[in-house]
């Protein structure tokens, strides 16, 4: 256990981290910061034919590439274009000193399971499923191969779950945009790049926890299944995942902006479970089984979802089945991850 004067110096010294981002970051997408996760002495997870660090960078030249050559107003900066290891505070930093308008840290995943597949893209929360923390582990363990990382993290161990916790407290001001060109590329690689989707999920990553702007972590596959090993590793596949995450930039980009008409093929239907003040951990024990439960913060309370369908008629065969566990769960229906009537969802969609 953690010792309370612990906490509250922790907390204090993430408040003092946390102050930066006073600056609004609503209105344009001008810079965008790519990061390719890992890099150097820092190899990232391993196949067993590649590993993390290389593909990372090569989906990130090639997701720059694409939007130098298709959006020419975006400036693209690289944390990395080469092998080179690069602390991963220095990465946020990059991105705050040069003011971006949006960070997109990009990994593959791992698993013990050779059988996990699929792509899910992070943001900054609290999430404590034991699944989550396999990636919050892998992917904030590099900083113990940094030198002096406790004073750089402020004693931040990513192996103690505790210090998670409070590490999680960190309030992003750009969560709900954020969620938005997280849920726009989870999108793209369903619906066009044909990958499975393990949905936007949210947790406490170092790369993420100090940026000043809308922030993303997108786990591309899994280098461990051998099938999504070889996509990944193929030019073909790495042009699909880089142009998917393209699509979804330059949708948001137009979203932020204005100039795209928020009705076209953003609404989404889920299954709302809970709605309360307290902040539940997401597990299935603590949902009558229910698996896959998002939590989303709502004022001073907090939205329980499950589900993610583009269809009324999908979203309405698995409330039936929800119900049979949680007898008032309810269909919500989110355009551009704004709440809309169900109603209003229906017509938008028949128009
Ligand atoms: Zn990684």
């Amino acid at each position: 256990m953690i010792k309370l004067k612990n906490i509250i110096f922790v907390i204090s010294s993430i408040f003092i981290f946390s102050i930066n981002y006073a600056q609004d970051k609503t209105d344009n997408v001008n810079i965008i910061v790519i990061d390719a996760g890992h890099g150097g002495k820092d190899p990232g997870a391993i196949g067993k034919k590649s590993k993390e660090k290389d593909l990372t960078l090569k989906l990130a030249l090639k997701l720059g590439k694409y939007i130098e050559e298709n959006i020419p107003d975006v400036k693209i900066i690289y944390t990395r274009k080469t092998d080179k290891f690069i602390e991963l505070h220095k990465r946020s930093e990059i991105a705050n000193k040069n003011n971006a308008d949006l960070f997109i840290s990009i990994h593959v995943n791992a698993s013990r399971s050779k059988t996990a597949t699929g792509t899910s893209t992070f943001v900054m929360g609290l999430n404590r499923s034991a699944k989550q923390m396999e990636v919050v582990k892998r992917e904030n363990s590099v900083i113990l191969i940094e030198d002096n990382y406790k004073m750089k993290y402020d004693g931040f161990d990513p192996n103690s779950p505790e210090t998670e916790i409070i590490f999680s407290l960190y309030q992003n001001s750009y969560l709900d945009q954020s969620i938005r060109i997280a849920g726009e590329i989870q999108n793209q690689f369903q619906d066009k790049a044909k990958r499975i989707n393990r949905d936007v999920r949210q947790a406490g990553l170092v790369v993420l926890w100090n940026c000043s702007m809308p922030s993303i972590l997108i786990e591309t596959g899994f280098i461990t299944n051998l099938d999504e090993e070889k996509f990944l590793m193929s030019e073909n596949g790495q042009a699909i995942i880089a142009s998917a995450i393209y699509r979804a930039i330059k949708n948001y980009k137009d979203l932020v902006e204005g100039k795209k008409n928020n009705i076209q093929n953003n609404i989404t239907f889920k299954i709302q479970i809970a709605y309360s003040s307290k902040e539940i951990e997401t597990i299935p024990e603590n949902f009558n089984g229910i698996e896959n439960v998002e939590r989303v913060k709502d004022g001073n309370f907090y939205r329980y979802f499950t589900g993610n369908a583009k269809t009324y008629e999908e979203i309405a065969e698995l409330q039936t089945k929800i119900r049979k566990n949680v007898s008032q769960a309810y269909v919500i229906a989110l355009n551009n991850g704004k709440y809309i009537t169900v109603k209003d969802a229906l017509q938008l969609l028949n128009n």
